[in-house]
């Protein structure tokens, strides 16, 4: 008896993820994201959803979901749990059922799953799905990687090669960043030391425009012991408490009066998006000429950050125009090429299927497997198709 992995939604980049791993005995949801998973397409009522981390790519569709399925038990790491709250709702966050790291839980249906540490954000986890089955003398083994990078942060350690103790059958592993050459040549440790120096020689304001699950945890720790007092917003607190860390908090008045007196604010708004507490508070400081804004990781064309980075990096610094100077640091916090292929052709799998990436880059990955030597199958996944797992081991029982 086989498993069969379906990708409803988020095989492709910037849709929510939603797939499931159904077998005989059992069909457990991989991540639930929001707000516009197409619930409607599940091939039944899931008995379990595992929640890889608190992005809402991963966890925004729950609120729907229980809506339809309320007997679904939510299973996922002890602090995603904690920050289900800030990213979901309350409701969700006590409905969860913390897993411990690294030890099986049984999962019902004859299956059991191990949470493994996948660096990316505070929480976020690897899921290892074994499942019993009759005819084959060893159990179904499926990882879901979610998002993950192998580097260490500031804030977190990266996710290890897992050590098992069979082979896998399927690997199912994000690829956000398979194609981004830049990221491919990020050293975290010196993107680190630049952000720090350049904070510390700014002589006015600095603001920094984060996400608020992993970035703004992360610059915080980045930017301590800089010589600068750091104000994160007040927003972000609850979040802070959750994941075990502190800051110095402020409101919008209090933010607005501290970058007027040359400090350090960090505040949620991905890309300096226009209304988001950061895209707001940049309108204090755009014209100001010893300010600096940062902007971390992604810049697209069309949000402010990404009009800020083409006009402005080195703006102010050449000394020719005026108005706040732009950095931009690559904190990524996925893994790039080198860390997929590494974590591919370490595990080995019988099959990969790539996930959460453009199509593009999931085929250039796929070719560049194949030309590594790699020999399980790769399979760039098609949203809605099924996938079978396990099914050429069945009768070595
Ligand atoms: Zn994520
Ligand atoms: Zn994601």
């Amino acid at each position: 008896m086989a498993a069969r992995f379906i990708s409803h939604c988020g095989a492709r980049l910037g849709r929510p993820n939603l797939h499931s791993l159904v077998w005989e005995g059992g069909h457990l949801l991989l991540d639930c994201g929001g707000p516009r998973a197409p619930l409607d397409a599940l091939p039944s009522p899931p008995d379990a959803v595992w929640v890889s981390h608190a992005h809402g790519d991963h966890c925004g569709g729950l609120p729907d979901l229980f809506g339809r399925a309320p007997g679904a038990r939510l299973l996922t790491s002890r602090i995603t749990k904690a920050l289900l709250p800030f990213a979901v709702s309350e409701a969700v966050g006590q409905k969860a059922r913390a897993v411990p790291w690294r030890r099986f839980v049984d999962i019902g249906g004859g299956a059991r799953l191990l949470a493994l540490e996948a660096g990316h954000v505070p929480g976020a986890a690897m899921a290892l799905v074994e499942i019993d089955v009759a005819d084959r003398s060893e159990p179904i083994r499926v990882l879901y990687t979610g998002d993950f990078c192998t580097h260490e942060l500031v804030t977190l350690s990266g996710a290890g090669l897992p050590v098992l103790d069979g082979r896998i059958d399927a690997l199912v592993i994000e690829t956000v960043l398979a194609a981004d050459a830049k990221a491919d040549e990020v050293e975290y440790e010196s993107e680190v030391a630049r952000l720090r120096e350049v904070v510390a020689a700014q002589p006015g304001p600095v603001l920094v425009g984060v996400t608020s699950v992993g970035e703004s945890t992360e610059v915080a720790a980045v930017l301590e012991g800089v010589g600068k007092v750091v104000l994160v917003d007040e927003f972000l607190r609850p979040l802070f408490e959750a994941v075990g860390r502190d800051g110095e908090f402020g409101d919008r008045r209090r933010m607005r009066e501290h970058l007027a007196t040359g400090g350090v604010v960090i505040a949620p708004g991905d890309q300096l998006r226009a209304h988001s507490s950061g895209g707001r508070l940049l309108g204090e400081i755009e014209e100001d000429d010893t300010a600096r804004v940062v902007v971390l990781n992604r810049a697209r064309e069309k949000t402010p950050a990404g009009r800020l980075v083409r006009r402005g990096v080195g703006r102010g610094e050449g000394g020719q125009a005026g108005g706040a100077s732009v950095s931009r640091h690559l904190l990524i916090n996925h893994a790039p090429r080198w860390q997929l292929m590494a974590m591919i052709q370490g595990l080995a799998p019988r099959r990969t299927f790539l996930v959460h990436g453009t199509t593009g880059a999931r085929w250039a990955l796929k070719r560049a497997l194949e030309g590594g030597g790699y020999r399980g199958d790769v399979v760039v996944v098609e949203e809605g198709e099924e996938l079978v797992i396990g099914e050429d081991q069945i009768g070595q029982a």
